[in-house]
């Protein structure tokens, strides 16, 4: 199961990789909006983690692109700060969950299973 995870801080990237890939997915990360788009394109994973805020094109602005060229495409947004506005935004766009940090990553966990498990049922997409 492949997984894009978009994150401008290379830790923060790196650290979700091999959470993820200890678990067996298949991970691909990106630390700019640009860059991510070419792996959506590129590699078509099913889930992206998409941090909302990072130089240059936003989480906000990737998540739009993405929903254009592969609606698909499972999106959760990951943000430092709660803000409101933005997840609701986010949520209109499209996306299909947000996450705060810290991250939990049990719950993050979680939530990516639910995603591609969403995926797998004859009923969706
Ligand atoms: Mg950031």
């Amino acid at each position: 199961m492949k997984l894009l995870i978009v994150d401008d801080e290379v830790e923060i990237c790196d650290f979700l990789k091999s959470f993820f890939e200890e678990r067996d997915y298949q991970v691909i990360t990106a630390t700019s909006g640009e860059e991510a788009l070419e792996w959506v394109e590129k590699a078509k994973p099913k889930v992206v983690l998409l941090d909302i805020k990072m130089p240059g094109m936003s989480g906000i602005e990737v998540l739009e692109a993405i929903k254009q060229k592969e609606p698909g495409t499972k999106v959760i947004m990951v943000t430092a700060i709660e803000t409101r506005d933005k997840i609701e935004q986010c949520l209109r766009l499209g996306a299909d969950n947000y996450i705060t940090k810290p991250l939990s990553l049990e719950y993050l966990e979680n939530d990516v299973r639910e995603k591609i498990e969403g995926l797998s049922r004859p009923s969706r997409n």
